[in-house]
């Protein structure tokens, strides 16, 4: 249990140091708050990701405090180590590569065994480029999903866009740019024709922000000259547009002509591809409508 060593907690936060998580630009130095320029310089062990990569920015700022790795590699082993630090009574940072550590990036580990062990966790807010791109993107941010990073080989990403096909909220992905255009390609075919933003090398010299329904942006990195290049993150509204194809091909219920074929004694998988097929749309479609007409009957 998380938060059972109470006891713990009140000894250990008398004598022990902080673990302090601490958010980092993802891109212009500038980005680093006062905050984080006075924690880094005053703790006493800065655990980053890459310590190479790190040391730049602590350079930028005049920091000269020791840094270690700590990275998906290493971090079981050194998230104790770091651990008995802070037991002892030593104060540490942890940042990663951009942005904030934790999110698609090393951090969640060593936040949780520290919890687990009664000692103190400080969060240090800044940068982190999911937020920036929804901010920026137009869509509706009051209510958002992170999914982090689609899977890379498209059976597995398809099969997890169906299971988003339900969430009526804005979606938000990190992308690797050799990838876009394919998980694009499959956002449309499994959650329709949407609106969508790709948030390209934010807070940097090429900063770009791409934004039109999902086909067109498609189309518009699929030109010569238009590759995508560098860090991105991908926004999609939360809705299918309105008199889309998908919308138009048929404005009969899939839900329901699955109903029929399954009556007749068909089971689920082939009553959904007989349905397709009466459909003239794809399998991944008709599951699409019909994931999303079941959840809409839902009380
Ligand atoms: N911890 C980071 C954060 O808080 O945003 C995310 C780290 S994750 C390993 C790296 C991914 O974040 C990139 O592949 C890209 O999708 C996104 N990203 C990071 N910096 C970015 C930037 N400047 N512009 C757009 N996307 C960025």
């Amino acid at each position: 249990m998380l938060f059972a060593n109470f006891g713990a907690w009140c000894q250990n936060s008398r004598m022990a140091g902080t673990l302090y998580v601490v958010s980092t630009p993802i891109g212009n130095l500038e980005d680093l708050t006062y905050r984080a320029v006075r924690v880094l310089s005053e703790v006493d062990i800065v655990a980053c990701e890459d310590t190479r990569h790190s040391q730049k920015l602590l350079h930028h700022y005049g920091i000269k405090t020791k840094t270690v790795s700590y990275h998906e590699h290493n971090e079981r082993d050194r998230a104790g180590e770091l651990l008995a630090s802070i037991k002892s009574g030593l104060d540490v940072a942890v940042v990663s590569d951009a942005g904030t550590p934790g999110i698609s990036d090393p951090g969640f580990r060593v936040v949780r065994m520290a919890l687990e062990a009664g000692l103190q966790v400080v969060p240090i807010p800044g940068p982190t480029a999911l937020v920036s791109a929804l901010v920026a993107s137009g869509l509706p941010s009051d209510e958002f999903f992170f999914a982090g990073f689609l899977p890379a080989r498209s059976g597995a990403r398809r099969s997890r866009l169906a299971d988003l096909v339900a969430i009526p909220s804005t979606l938000v992905f990190y992308e690797a740019p050799h990838r876009l255009v394919a998980s694009l390609v499959d956002v449309r075919e499994i959650l329709g024709e949407r609106e969508a933003v790709v948030a390209r090398e934010l807070t940097k010299l090429h900063e770009e922000i791409v934004r039109g329904r999902l086909s067109e942006i498609v189309s518009w990195f699929s030109q010569a000259g238009h590759e995508p290049r560098g860090e991105m993150v991908v926004v999609i509204d939360r809705k299918v547009i309105a008199g889309s194809d998908e919308e138009t091909k048929s404005s009969e219920s899939v839900a329901s002509i699955v109903a029929s074929f399954e009556a007749e004694g068909l089971d689920p998988r082939s009553a959904l591809k007989k349905s397709a097929r009466q459909l003239g749309i794809s399998r991944d479609e008709a599951y699409r409508r019909l994931t999303a007409e079941r959840s809409r009957e839902k009380p």
